[in-house]
């Protein structure tokens, strides 16, 4: 094979050829035949006509390949590296000259909106010392991947630290391109072009899939394809299992604010574990389990003294159990159920959900007479297998999304028999392996 200039350049600069290595050598063949297999061209390790007008066609000027990134071939891949942070922050430079300025803020606003779509980020404007510094350049523009003139490389952008230096994130675009909205021949599509870019700022490298949003040959669609989703989520998968703490405990999306926070804590170090026993006995899933048990057994809403009383109680490691059994034994409830049938009626419709069954009330009821206190019964219940199968099952259903497993079934209700909190069975059910993998698919 001929050491043809352009072609081992090109095989050079996108990381298809070590340099020293020439295109006669054994790994020459191989390197047309990757780039082939990138382009979507017959893998036939030959430099035919159609090659070199793969070489021509306009593109990205990031590398194919990283060096030990030989596996990336036919699906999305990863760089490695990730912002620690939820709250990502960008600083404008400069801008092109082809098209009027609000106009590219809108575009770089919906490029960001595009992957904010798939992951829990926030993209904040400063003009501070920002994450990600997007800039227009010509030729060399300050760092050592110098553009080319119009056509060829259209832009390029660094992955996240630590990665690269103080140029980590940054996406600069080639402003000897005319830049557009939409697409004809006379110029680029500026926001399929940024969507791209940001997709290396977030940690994306090229894929050969075709139709993907991270394939390097200009176009691309500017709506992250299937494969793409599949990358960021993984790539972002500790940021997606913190907000969908926010979802499926607290019942409502992430703050930016908290979610950057819970996010910085896990890349520092924090355990699963740690960051759901934030949730599960923070101030607001207290109060969310006291404001429950007022409606659910006392009838009412909450007066402001007695939520606050049972949130701090709660919020210090009380457990939903034993709230429960102080609700039951309330004066409030008493004065609702002044009869002991009736007491025991209520536990069964309001705990059990259903009617008493005849040997069942039978059994209480003698209990009560040979004097067993209020807080007992209802204890007895609460701890009762029944009991903790329904209430570890309602676990599998609302964060597993899956009907429980025999053994898994057992194990939980064992434990909550034996009174383990209820918080800390939730606990148990975020941190777990299973929901950690699961929610990447549920964002
Ligand atoms: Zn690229
Ligand atoms: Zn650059």
């Amino acid at each position: 094979m001929p050491d043809d200039k352009h072609t081992l350049d090109y095989l050079r600069q996108f990381g298809y050829l070590p340099d020293g290595v020439s295109l006669g050598s054994p790994q020459g063949p191989a390197a047309v035949r990757a780039f082939q297999a990138m382009a979507l061209l017959p893998a036939t390790g030959e430099v035919d006509a159609e090659t070199k007008k793969g070489f021509d066609r306009p593109r990205c000027g990031f590398p194919d390949r990283q060096g030990a990134l030989e596996s990336g071939i036919g699906t999305f891949v990863a760089f490695g590296t990730v912002w620690n942070h939820a709250i990502i922050t960008y600083r404008i430079n400069n801008l092109s000259e082809d098209l009027p300025e609000e106009r590219q803020r809108a575009l770089i606003e919906t490029a960001w909106g595009r992957w904010q779509s798939v992951v829990p980020l926030v993209f904040r404007e400063t003009n501070e010392e920002p994450d990600i510094e997007i800039r227009f350049g010509a030729g060399s523009h300050g760092d050592n991947f110098p553009f080319d003139g119009p056509g060829g490389v259209l832009a390029h952008a660094f992955f996240p630290p630590p990665n690269a230096g103080a140029l980590a994130g940054d996406a600069h675009f080639d402003e000897e391109e005319t830049w557009q909205e939409g697409f004809s021949s006379r110029g680029f599509d500026l926001l399929t072009v940024m969507v791209h870019e940001f997709g290396h700022s977030l940690g994306l490298s090229h894929t050969s899939v075709p139709s993907s949003t991270m394939n390097p040959f200009y176009p691309t669609p500017s709506v992250p394809a299937t494969d793409d989703r599949a990358g960021i989520r993984s790539v972002y998968r500790r940021h997606i299992w913190a907000a969908s703490l926010y979802r499926d405990i607290l019942g409502r999306r992430f703050d930016d604010e908290g979610l950057d926070g819970w996010v910085r804590g896990l890349f520092a170090g924090a355990s699963p574990q740690d960051v759901a026993r934030g949730f599960v006995y923070s101030e607001e899933h207290s109060g969310q389990i006291a404001t429950d048990l007022y409606f659910s057994l006392l009838d009412r809403a909450p007066e402001p003294a007695g939520l606050a009383g049972w949130r701090s109680q709660l919020q210090q490691g009380m457990g939903r159990q034993s709230a429960i059994v102080a609700f039951l034994d309330s004066s409030e409830y008493r004065n609702k159920h002044p009869q002991d049938d009736a007491f025991i009626d209520s536990l069964y419709r309001r705990l059990l959900r259903r009617p008493p069954d005849a040997g069942g009330f039978d059994f209480w009821r003698q209990r009560m007479r040979d004097g067993m206190p209020r807080f007992e019964v209802a204890r007895g219940f609460i701890l009762s297998d029944e009991y903790c199968r329904a209430f570890s099952r309602s676990l599998y259903t609302r964060f597993l999304r899956r009907e429980p497993d025999t053994a898994g079934w057992q194990d939980w209700t064992s434990r909550l028999t034996r009174g383990l909190n209820h918080q800390d069975a939730v606990l148990g059910f975020v941190a777990s392996p299973e929901y950690q993998s699961a929610v990447e698919n549920w964002w």
